[in-house]
């Protein structure tokens, strides 16, 4: 299975001078691509036809193999149209495809840690864009780069690819509770992330919108990826299937928000969460499913029991009032979670890893 991931890159550390020369590429490009696709829409062409006679029609001063990633750029948009049945597209110039053969990445000196380089005209000088690196940017070192980058007005698009092999087919699925006393607890009784109260309460202390709001925000966000990492590496070869618990909308959760988690952490995070433990998912072939969160932490997880009530939970420990059970109400939390989903719709041919772990 190869998975697909796109970062994107914002071009504001560029010069007013520089963007003004890299829209004027931008519109010589998509007037280009326009002259292309005249060409194209009268008559049928297929990729195979075009040949650097063709390239060389439309009179301008871009290089040949930018004319090349033009008529590429016009053959697939006219023949998106023409499938579609669609009117004859128009090329803008609010975003082009470009080509390895016209744009690179280069690593740099100083402040900037990239550039991205583009070679636009026949005489073979290369213009230059400063972007700064991101950490969204930095997880991609050991993928491939895909072979264009969409270049828009204010940032680019750059995407990667890794063949990571076949899904898992294992049966066993585990339930994850996401909290603030650990970010992630697992069905297996695991623990990951404690120091997520204190990051948390780090953003809390500082003034909203000021820099060191933004940085502890930023270093609770490089902590979210930093243990969702660390759960995968250590999940047990045998899990094939994790379960969270979804994302309230907004509108539900405002007035009668849940005790915890989303009390302290906001929605934003909740969901970048989500996305990574989602994204991580994939690459390590486990399945990702979510199910809703509604009272997974007051009710009772023995079978026969299942009393729900608030007071089941007070802080960190869960005690059933009906029947006494008690155990840490994170853990209780990711077997609520994985036993609604096992239960439900489509948990049938799953199986509880801690099951497998007890011989069951
Ligand atoms: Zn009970």
């Amino acid at each position: 299975m190869k998975i697909k991931r796109s970062s994107k890159c914002t071009l504001k550390f560029a010069t007013e001078s520089k963007k003004q020369r890299l829209y004027e590429i931008m519109n010589e490009y998509s007037r280009v691509v326009n002259i292309f696709i005249d060409m194209f829409w009268e008559n049928d062409f297929v990729a195979g036809q075009l040949t650097k006679d063709l390239y060389a029609i439309p009179a301008s001063g871009l290089s040949a193999r930018m004319r090349q990633c033009a008529a590429r750029e016009a053959l697939g948009m006219v023949n998106g149209a023409k499938e579609a049945k669609s009117t004859k597209p128009r090329h803008t110039g609010k975003k082009c495809i470009w080509s390895s053969q016209v744009v690179g990445l280069e690593s740099g000196r100083n402040h900037f840690d990239l550039w991205l380089k583009i070679h636009s005209t026949g005489t073979g000088d290369s213009f230059y864009i400063p972007l700064k690196q991101h950490f969204h940017f930095n997880q991609y070192a050991d993928w491939n780069w895909a072979t264009s980058i969409i270049v828009h007005r204010e940032y680019i698009q750059i995407s990667f690819e890794k063949e990571v092999g076949q899904k898992s087919t294992s049966p066993y699925a585990l339930g994850i509770d996401v909290g603030i006393n650990s970010l992630l607890t697992a069905s297996n009784k695991s623990w990951f992330g404690d120091q997520i109260k204190a990051l948390i309460n780090k953003i809390k202390r500082k003034k909203q919108h000021s820099k060191a709001y933004k940085r502890a925000k930023k270093e609770l966000s490089y902590y979210l990826h930093r243990i969702v990492k660390i759960f995968f590496n250590q999940l047990p070869k045998e899990v094939g299937l994790i379960v969270v618990e979804r994302l309230k909308s907004l509108k539900k959760g405002k007035g009668k928000r849940s005790k915890g988690f989303r009390k302290t952490l906001s929605h934003w995070n909740y969901r970048e969460l989500l996305k990574v433990i989602q994204m991580r998912a994939e690459e390590n072939r486990v399945r990702f499913r979510t199910v809703n969160p509604a009272k997974t932490s007051q009710t009772c997880p023995v079978p026969t029991c299942s009393h729900t009530q608030r007071e089941n939970r007070v802080g960190k420990v869960f005690q059933c009032l009906r029947c006494g059970y008690s155990d840490d109400a994170d853990y209780v939390g990711s077997l609520n979670i994985l036993t609604r989903f096992l239960t439900g719709q489509y948990g049938a041919g799953f199986k509880a890893f801690h099951e497998f772990l007890s011989g069951k």
